[in-house]
């Protein structure tokens, strides 16, 4: 289904009488498009166009023989979704935070896990880019925005998870080398990847101690856990990434010692807008997907589409939408202007865009009834894909303490995974 062609829709029932009791579809609501810049609005529908012709059409076969799209990122890459917000000397697209939003937000419409990924990868692609030397970001950074070469972002371990500053996996200095002892859990592209970016130790207790090293995949040492069994996100890999005595040229270290943890928290800032708006494109589709189905589905002798309950019920749901992307843009561009409340917005947008998107996408499994839970209903597979976005890069309500400050305003406080 060409999702991306259809346009954004909130369901409006007109006054009594029987040709009046249909749904009219109003544009402006839930359009993506809409307040864009032309430009905006050009580069949205060229991955709206992608994800029609690209993603969707496969995305359930990807599901199910779980494959790993390489050959159609690299024609992803070729668009410059790649490195979205990455430099353009080092072959980057040099768009904002609130454009990568709107592309990831229109290419999670065709397939949310494959979009999931690459967002990982631009994650991954703009830590080296920020914060490698020039070498790093020369030697890299082309390679891996066309996507001849594949990134992962190694953070979490077996016993570290939320709470990320406790990792073990640790870097002994040894003459010119770091020798990485531990292992890494659930990384995404893990063992089909080429590049690592990996968070270790190499100091003391405590983010200060943490460091980061970029491990090229078949380095001595490195090796990869089972492939994962997951209930979505199947278009991607993840595995454990395992170092026993695995030597890393100290050239390898992004950033000096003890930057690691920093480095890690400022791309999760960005990474969390990415996930937040791949759950914008799978609410998006779901409602859309929803309010086809009411339309042609009868029960009680006429459409589902004429309850007024379901009709509510869609509007119920495209006012999280509309809710949920104000929030994630919002924190786009504080993030781009390099806000002060940017890191808090960006996670407040998380928190909020994955909820309230899961519900979205699962009160849309309902209304297809019985045939939301096959999978020959897309709907199924959105539900599935993103309820993962509520676990990773930052758990859920981990994001913050809420406490007040001089008894009169409040201030907001990341903990778990941030700086
Ligand atoms: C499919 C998938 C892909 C992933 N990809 C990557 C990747 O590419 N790179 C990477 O580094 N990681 C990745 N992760 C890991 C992910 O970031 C972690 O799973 C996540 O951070 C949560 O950590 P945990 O699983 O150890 O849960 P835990 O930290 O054990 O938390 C379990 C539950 O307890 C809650 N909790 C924890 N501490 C507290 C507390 N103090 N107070 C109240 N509640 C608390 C959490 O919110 C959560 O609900 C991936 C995970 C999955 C499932």
């Amino acid at each position: 289904m060409a999702l991306g062609r259809l346009v954004g829709a909130v369901l409006r029932a007109r006054g009594p009488g029987p040709a009046v009791r249909t749904l009219r579809l109003t544009h402006s609501c839930v359009d993506p498009a809409v307040g864009l810049t032309d430009e905006q609005k050009e580069f949205q529908k060229m991955a709206f166009d992608f994800a029609s012709n690209e993603l969707a059409p496969h995305m359930a076969e990807w599901d199910q023989k779980e494959t790993f799209p390489v050959e159609t990122m690299r024609k992803a890459a070729r668009l410059g979704f790649g490195g979205i917000y990455v430099q353009p000397d080092v072959g980057g697209s040099g768009l904002s935070r609130l454009d990568t939003s709107i592309i990831f937000e229109a290419l999670s419409t065709g397939c949310v896990s494959t979009t999931a990924y690459i967002s990982i990868h631009n994650m991954c692609v703009w830590m080296i880019d920020t914060f490698g030397s020039q070498e790093q970001r020369q030697q890299h950074c082309p390679v891996l925005c066309n996507m001849e070469r594949f990134a992962s972002y190694c953070l979490t371990e077996p016993g570290s998870g939320s709470d990320a500053a406790s990792l073990l996996t640790t870097a002994k200095l040894e003459g010119d080398h770091y020798i990485l002892n531990g292992s890494k859990a659930f990384i995404s592209g893990g063992g089909d990847t080429d590049l690592y970016v990996v968070m270790c130790r190499t100091g003391d207790k405590g983010p200060k101690g943490i460091s980061c090293l970029l491990v090229e995949r078949g380095t001595s040492g490195m090796s990869f856990g089972k492939k994962e069994k997951k209930i979505g996100w199947n278009s991607q890999p993840t595995r454990a990434v395992i170092f026993e005595d695995c030597a890393v040229p100290v050239t390898n270290r992004i950033g000096k010692e003890g930057d690691g943890f920093s480095i890690a928290m400022k791309g999760l800032n960005g990474g969390r807008i990415n996930i937040a708006s791949c759950s914008l494109g799978a609410a998006y589709a779901s409602i859309l997907l929803a309010r086809d189905h009411l339309k042609v589905r009868r029960q009680f002798g006429e459409p589902l589409a004429n309850s007024q309950y379901l009709q509510f019920r869609l509007a119920e749901m495209a006012t999280g939408l509309l809710a949920a992307r104000l929030m994630v843009r919002n924190a786009a561009s504080a993030l781009q202007a390099g806000r002060e409340d940017a890191v808090a917005l960006c996670s407040m947008a998380k928190l909020f865009a994955t909820d309230e998107c899961f519900t979205i996408c699962n009160q849309a499994l309902q209304m297809h009834g019985g045939y939301g839970y096959l999978k020959d209903y897309a709907v199924q597979q959105f539900v599935r894909d993103i309820r993962v976005h509520q676990i990773l890069e930052g758990t859920e309500r981990l994001f913050f303490l809420f406490h007040s400050k001089k008894g009169t305003s409040f201030h907001f406080e990341c903990a778990g995974k941030t700086e």
